[in-house]
């Protein structure tokens, strides 16, 4: 692919997956060379179905875990199982995907003197001991547990980001991601929206895990890939790390309930033993992405919800 004016060759890693996917529909829209590079471990080129006829954008199935040679401007590297369930199948292969895969593509983006993107997670900030979390907390993880290969895989990926900065002048961005739901998280996910849509659609319980008092908060997608594209166009001294999410905490009970209301099912909800080490709380401090990206999340819960539940109720009919 060659490059054209103002049109930037960008290789998304992971692209097939659900902010993948959305992240090139937006990029893709904007008339940007895409390569979308994954191994579909997780994702799917169904997600890809609106964009993959357009002739920018190229698919390359690839593990980010061999090194990779592409020519390109831009890399947003988001290839990494996400779902507990999903990363916590193969813990090794996660750590090697966060570690290998964040090594090879800062290799890639040396050689090709390009600015690369690291979707971090909140997971950095483990089980967090403060309400809000701001960047400048170092966090709460136990280094050893079932969550360890991909807290500890997304952090030992930051520290390479920096290390490739400071030793290598490497172009970085570091987001770190919250909790991100919308249209296109697969039904066989895992985690707690798609499982709560899929449990209402379908009449099941809702199955919350421990008391329902743990408290998440949760961003739209479209409100997320903006910020990650906000991120990429700062000016190279700004690195981040950089939170992107929606401030508004909820518990696992307030969301159960909000989804039976807006599903209007008549599902009850059934209370399970609690998970190993889930965090009990996580809200994001948006100060820093208010201030310097001028970015703030503006769809709410309830709007979001109602986008995803459409999406999951079109499905209905076949899938879930
Ligand atoms: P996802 O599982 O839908 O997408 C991940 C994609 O990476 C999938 O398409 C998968 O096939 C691909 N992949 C996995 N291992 C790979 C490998 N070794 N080589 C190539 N491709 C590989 O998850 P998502 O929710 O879209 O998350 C995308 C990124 O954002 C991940 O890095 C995740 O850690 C980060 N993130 C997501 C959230 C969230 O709430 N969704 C929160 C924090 C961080
Ligand atoms: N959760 C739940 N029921 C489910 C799935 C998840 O109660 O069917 C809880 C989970 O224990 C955690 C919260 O919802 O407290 C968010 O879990 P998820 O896996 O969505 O994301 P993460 O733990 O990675 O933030």
């Amino acid at each position: 692919m060659e490059p054209q004016s103002g049109r930037k060759r960008i290789l998304v890693t992971g692209g097939a997956g659900f902010i993948g996917s959305h992240l090139i529909d937006r990029l893709a829209g904007e008339g940007h060379a895409i390569w979308c590079v994954d191994n579909l471990y997780t994702g799917s080129k169904q997600n890809l179905a609106s964009v993959l006829q357009n002739p920018n954008v190229t698919y390359v199935q690839h593990d980010v875990t061999d090194a990779l040679h592409l020519e390109v401007d831009e890399i947003y590297n988001l290839a990494c199982p996400a779902s507990p369930i999903h990363y916590q199948y193969d813990p090794i292969q996660t750590m090697k995907t966060s570690v290998f895969g964040a090594m090879n593509m800062l290799e890639l983006a040396k050689s090709q003197n390009a600015r690369i993107l690291q979707a971090s997670t909140s997971e950095v900030y483990g089980d967090p001991q403060i309400a809000r979390q701001p960047e400048t907390y170092w966090g709460h993880v136990n280094p050893i547990g079932p969550r360890a290969c991909y807290d500890e895989g997304k952090r030992s990926a930051e520290t390479l980001f920096f290390d490739y900065h400071r030793q290598h002048r490497v172009d970085i961005k570091v987001a770190r991601i919250f909790n991100t739901y919308g249209p296109r998280i697969r039904t066989n996910d895992g985690r707690v929206v798609s499982n709560f849509i899929v449990q209402a659609l379908r009449g099941d319980p809702l199955t919350i895990y421990g008391d329902g008092s743990y408290t998440r908060s949760f961003c739209f997608v479209d409100d997320l890939v903006g910020g990650l594209v906000s991120l990429m166009n700062t000016e190279p001294e700004f690195t981040g790390p950089i939170n992107l999410g929606n401030d508004r905490e909820v518990s696992m009970l307030e969301l159960a309930e909000l989804i039976i209301k807006l599903t209007q099912s008549r599902s009850p909800i059934e209370f399970q033993k609690n998970v190993p080490d889930d965090p009990k709380r996580r809200c994001p401090d948006l100060t820093r992405a208010r201030r310097d990206l001028n970015w703030t999340p503006r769809v709410t819960l309830e709007d979001g919800l109602a986008r995803t539940i459409a999406a999951f109720r079109a499905l209905t009919a076949t899938a879930v």
